[in-house]
Order: structure tokens, then C-alpha cells, then sequence
């Protein structure tokens, strides 16, 4: 058997008439930039995630770097975040001028530990920018409580965890201003590359409308420097036929995640492998279903993909100890849970289409590992 760590042949296969047809019309209208495609796929987004303003760009990372730019954010100003994400969370902050602060992530959801956060807020903190990682909300009340405090503004890491919710409340729609990928991989994935941002402040969302468009308001008058990052017709279009699936496809996603969960129990290794924690009042997306084994990993790793299993770490290196990230001044030890969660998760197939029979071979990889292990030992 094959299980791959992901695979989209199935669904865009029942979809392909709709996505050809849907390509055609953009080829009819010439409307390769931005367009009407565009225009209706930011309503619709916006209806999905209960903002204002969707407003789609180029990818998730531009989303960030955007975000941050409508801030003013740049040299000699902090931006706390966490050192457990995917590169773009820190290098939209560096690539501005700014400095990353980390603050050290919660060992159960691997998001940032809010906790920690107030004792890394100066004068110089400009905006705090959690993560929802794999699909689960970081603790917004918490952070949002923090931000009236302290008049500091939140943005949202959201690229994992479109239709994510905390009490009810959408990913996106519990900051100034929300960040989102469609990077193929993501629960709503396009066809190549993009992104968008929300918001609900006007002033916000024309801001970040003019930047996209490099700054201006009215072509060829430019109020601020921004950046080419536009969504295409073609992505509009694709993800347009795409987005109505959406909430099918994340219960399904977490479907398999309850599956999962109810198999390595009856596997009897709950004790080895630490299963992905759900906070109350969450509705996790589950972009990755990701487990921590605190010994051997990457020998599992290795044994699950001599089995045709397909897994990935994410991430294996914490941030703070990026090469390119060495000036900002962090050195191993300094963020424990970051470091020890690069150490030991492991994320495992997850995919809608996924079946029960995949899932059971999986487990059973897991139960066979374990046995070898115990037996020499
Ligand atoms: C995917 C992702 C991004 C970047 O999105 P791209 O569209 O690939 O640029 C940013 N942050 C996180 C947490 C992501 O998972």
C-alpha cells in the first residue's frame, strides 16, 4: 500500500470540468490580472471568514510583508511572534528592517505561548503576530485582551487555518488584519501561487489594496511604496470552484484526525507518540495532523517511508536558529519548547480523500516500529 503525504489527483479530478470551464472564462475575458474572477472570489472570501475586506495577493508571504507595511512597520521597530512556523512568519519582519522577538510556543498546540508574551512587550513593539499553526487558533482572546491593553495591534499568521474558528469566530476575522495562503498544500490551495489578506477597518483595507498595486490608489499616483502582488484571473477562477468544498473537505480532514486518534489508542501506544492536542471552543481545520515522538523519530520517519508512508517535519529547524536569522542574536537553548518540538514531530498523511484502510496501515507502521524497538531493547 501507498499512503502519500498528500495527494490532490482525486480531488481535482471530480472537479476538473468545472476548473476547465472555469479557466475558459478567463480566457474569454482577457482578465489575467486581478479581474472579475478576483473581485467575486474576494467577496466570496470575505462572506467565509465573516470580514469586511478580503483582499486577495500574490501568496501567503506577500500577505505578511503586506500586512506589515500597512503598519510602518520597519527599522527599529519589534514584532513578537514565534520561532515554530514556516520561514515567510519572520522573514516579512526582517525584510522590512524590523526585529523579530520571539516568545516560546506551548509544548500541546506547538502555538505561541501568550503567557510569555507580555514580559517581551517595549516601547519599540509595533504588532504581535501569532500563528495558527496547523489549523488551530492560537489563543486570540488572550491575545486580543493583550492588544487593547497595550494599543498594539495583531496580525495574524493564518496560512494554515482558513475556516478555523475560536468560539465561533473565524481565523482572519479576530485581528486588524488576517494573513492567507493558497499555496497548492493548504486547505484551500490554488493552482500556483497566492494569497489574500482581511480586514474590517476601511482605512486598513485601502491601505493594503493601494500596496498591493505598488502603493497606488489612482494608476500612475503613488502614495506609498508598495509591492507588485496581485492575484491572477486564473487563480481567482480555480479558487472560486474550489471554495464551496472547503468546509467538506476540513470535517473530513478532521474526521481522519478522530480516526486517528481512536486507532492508536486501540494501538495501546498512546504512551510513545503524543497525539495532536484540540483546545476547547476550537474548530480545528487540521491542515497537518502533526504527532510528537520524543525518541526516534526520524528512524520511524525512515522506517514509515520504507512502508510507502509519506511524512514531513514540520519544522526541523526553529526560526531563531535560522543561518540567515544569526544577527538578530538567538542561540540554541534559548526557546526550549521551539527547539524540542523540531526535534520531535512528525506530520502524517491527512488529505480529505484519504481512507480508512490508509489510515489503519499507518498506525500499524507505528505499532510495528515501536515492537521492533521494544524487542531489541
Ligand atoms: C504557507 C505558509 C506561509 C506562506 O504562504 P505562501 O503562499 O507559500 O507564501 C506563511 N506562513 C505559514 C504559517 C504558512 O504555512
Amino acid at each position: 500500500m501507498k499512503v502519500p503525504l498528500l495527494d490532490l489527483s482525486e480531488q481535482n479530478a471530480k472537479l476538473r470540468p468545472e476548473i476547465e470551464a472555469a479557466l475558459g472564462r478567463v480566457l474569454d475575458t482577457n482578465a489575467f490580472i486581478l479581474g472579475g474572477e478576483v473581485a467575486e472570489l474576494e467577496c466570496e472570501l470575505a462572506g467565509y471568514c465573516g470580514t469586511k475586506y478580503a483582499i486577495g495577493c500574490a501568496s501567503g508571504s506577500d500577505a505578511l510583508l503586506l500586512a506589515m507595511m500597512a503598519f510602518d512597520i520597519g527599522p527599529g521597530d519589534e514584532v513578537i511572534t514565534t520561532p515554530y512556523s514556516f520561514f515567510a512568519t519572520v522573514s516579512a519582519i526582517t525584510r522590512l528592517g524590523a526585529t523579530p522577538v520571539f516568545v516560546d510556543i506551548e509544548p500541546d498546540t506547538y502555538n505561541i505561548d501568550v503567557a510569555q508574551i507580555e514580559a517581551k512587550i517595549t516601547e519599540r513593539t509595533k504588532a504581535i503576530q501569532p500563528v495558527h499553526l496547523f489549523g488551530q487558533c492560537a489563543d486570540m482572546a488572550a491575545l486580543n485582551a493583550i492588544s487593547e491593553k497595550h494599543r498594539i495591534p495583531l496580525i495574524e499568521d493564518a496560512a494554515q487555518a482558513i475556516g478555523a474558528e475560536e468560539n465561533g469566530i473565524r481565523a482572519g476575522n479576530m485581528s486588524a488584519v488576517g494573513c492567507f495562503s493558497f499555496y497548492p498544500s493548504k486547505n484551500l490551495g490554488g493552482m500556483g501561487d497566492g494569497g489574500f489578506m482581511t480586514a474590517n477597518d476601511d482605512e486598513i483595507a485601502e491601505k493594503l489594496k493601494a500596496l498591493r498595486v505598488h502603493g497606488s490608489k489612482e494608476r500612475y499616483f503613488h502614495k506609498w511604496v508598495g509591492l507588485n502582488s496581485r492575484l491572477d484571473g486564473f487563480q481567482g477562477a480555480v479558487l472560486r470552484v474550489k471554495l464551496p468544498h472547503l468546509d467538506e473537505w476540513s470535517d473530513k480532514r478532521k474526521a481522519n484526525a478522530d480516526r486517528y486518534g481512536e486507532l492508536f489508542s486501540a494501538a495501546g501506544i498512546s504512551g510513545e507518540v503524543t497525539l495532536p492536542y484540540e483546545r476547547p471552543n476550537v474548530r480545528h481545520i487540521y491542515n497537518q495532523y502533526v504527532v510528537r515522538v520524543p525518541e526516534g523519530r526520524d528512524e520511524l520517519r525512515a522506517f514509515l517511508a520504507e512502508k510507502g508512508i509519506g511524512t514531513d517535519i514540520y519544522y526541523p529547524v526553529p526560526l531563531h536558529l535560522q543561518e540567515c536569522f544569526e544577527f538578530v542574536g538567538y542561540k540554541a537553548g534559548d526557546l526550549p519548547e521551539a527547539e524540542r518540538a523540531a526535534r520531535e514531530t512528525l506530520a502524517l498523511p491527512i488529505y480529505p480523500e484519504l481512507q480508512p484502510a490508509q489510515q489503519e496501515y499507518v498506525v500499524a507502521a507505528f505499532k510495528e516500529f515501536l515492537a521492533d524497538r521494544s524487542a531489541s531493547a
